[in-house]
């Protein structure tokens, strides 16, 4: 890891930890309120971000596509990368469905507080009657294939859907190896898009350790520690379940990477804590791209395809939470829950985490797929809604984390040829 790098890393920690103390100062001396004025300047830092990964996304997709040199290069590469998103979001699914069960934090919970009675009877057995589970799961499927196809690309990249925007960059690139000859000035812009787009990320990241600081400090001083003390199982539950994919994940990519676990977690370090204070995948992919490239040593083509794919549908920790949530928010009715609906919740965690888009809070909003497939009250929602950001926070923190690793383990099992990185050619960078 470079010196700069280093820095680079500490600045941002030192950021986090002095937004999170100046946020409990503001909160406990009662002063919350002041955090509106510095508000902008995290907001600034997040559009930044945004800014960025479009022009990023799109230069690097279409470069490595044509980096990797034929369709048979890309399959290679996405059926590791989509081999690998599979195996581990089960583990993580897993993980959370086994903690749940454990401490069963919903057992007993106080449904009071979020202003929603336990379910009657009478309802109790219509949640059971209305289950529909299989049609629930064929359907996200059909919605998550139909969402990745663009009908316009120009549409996409201003609305910021990301997952069409690689559709397009795919086929784009792959184009370009198809009539070479035509595609020379385009490759030439696109690289040069490309570049400019990684210096631009670089200048935006001297601006971290301020943007993190300020949005520490916005997330504590006007927190509702009363939801959090209430709902501490559930969120120790959750928390607990994403530490220990934490460290599954660390041992995979130590042992891949063939590095020791501090220097993967001081290489993605900027990455995890940008992550953790911004709350969104997305927003973090331009750094977590520079990190995994230039701190882990990643070939930059695996980084530049597998990453951007990774951000989009790669969520580990937000599948392992909706499976804890669901099950957690049928615990708190009272609703018992077989094994076949626990599969069922398996199942739609893992694929309503492929359609959460890289944005704080989608993970909430997809979980009505989880809950509708398995006959649970999606107003069952309005029990976790007042620590889903704090959540969010950890669980965006273990998706982008599974997306670096998911890198590194991609590269390791490619070889050379796989790659046929041209770094002579003056069009390819
Ligand atoms: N905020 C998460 C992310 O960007 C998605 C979620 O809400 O779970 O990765």
């Amino acid at each position: 890891m470079q010196e700069a790098s280093k820095k680079e890393a500490q600045r941002i920690g030192i950021g986090m930890v002095l937004g999170l103390a100046l946020g409990l100062i503001l909160y406990f001396t009662g002063f919350g309120h002041v955090v509106d004025f510095i508000k902008p300047v995290g907001d600034i830092f997040i559009s930044l971000l945004k800014m960025v990964i479009i022009p990023l996304v799109f230069s690097s997709i279409f470069m490595a596509m044509y980096h990797l040199g034929t369709p048979e290069s890309l399959g290679k590469m996405g059926t590791k990368a989509v081999g690998y998103y599979f195996i581990t979001t089960a583990i993580a699914v897993f993980v959370g469905i086994i903690w749940v069960n454990i401490i069963n934090p919903g057992v007993g919970a106080d449904l009071g507080n979020a202003g929603l009675g336990a379910l009657s009877e009478g309802m109790q057995d219509k949640v059971g009657a209305n289950s529909n589970g299989w049609g629930a799961l064929f359907n996200a499927i059909k919605e998550v294939i139909l969402n990745a196809v663009p009908k316009n690309p120009v549409q996409a990249m201003a609305e910021g859907q990301i997952l069409q925007v690689i559709v397009f960059s795919i086929l784009f690139g792959m184009v370009a190896l198809y009539v070479p000859k035509d595609s020379e000035p385009m490759v030439k812009l696109i690289g040069s898009l490309e570049k400019m787009s990684l210096f631009l990320t670089h200048g935006i990241m001297k601006f971290a350790p301020i943007g993190i600081f300020v949005l520490m400090t916005g997330v504590l001083a006007k927190s509702g520690f009363g939801a959090i003390i209430s709902l501490s199982k559930y969120m120790a539950t959750v928390i607990l379940g994403l530490g220990t994919h934490a460290i599954v994940l660390l041992f995979i990519a130590s042992w891949k990477a063939k590095k020791s676990p501090m220097f993967i977690i001081r290489g993605i370090g900027p990455a995890l804590v940008t992550a953790f204070s911004t709350a969104s995948s997305a927003a973090t992919l331009p750094i977590t791209m520079a990190n995994v490239e230039e701190n882990l040593g990643v070939r930059k083509d695996t980084a530049k395809f597998v990453l951007p794919l990774g951000a989009t549908i790669n969520m580990d920790g937000t599948a392992l939470y909706e499976s804890v949530a669901a099950i957690f928010i049928a615990q708190a009715y009272g609703i018992h829950l077989g094994v076949t609906q626990q599969l069922i919740i398996f199942l739609t965690a893992s694929l309503a985490a492929i359609g959460a888009a890289a944005i704080p809070g989608a993970g909430l909003i997809t979980m009505s797929i989880v809950l509708s497939a398995v006959g649970l009250p999606i107003e069952g929602i309005g029990l976790i809604l007042a620590v889903d950001r704090v959540l969010d926070m950890f669980r965006t923190t273990v998706n982008v984390f599974g997306d670096s690793v998911g890198t590194v383990v991609v590269d390791s099992m490619l070889s050379s040829d796989d790659l046929k990185v041209d770094t002579d050619s003056s069009v390819n960078s």
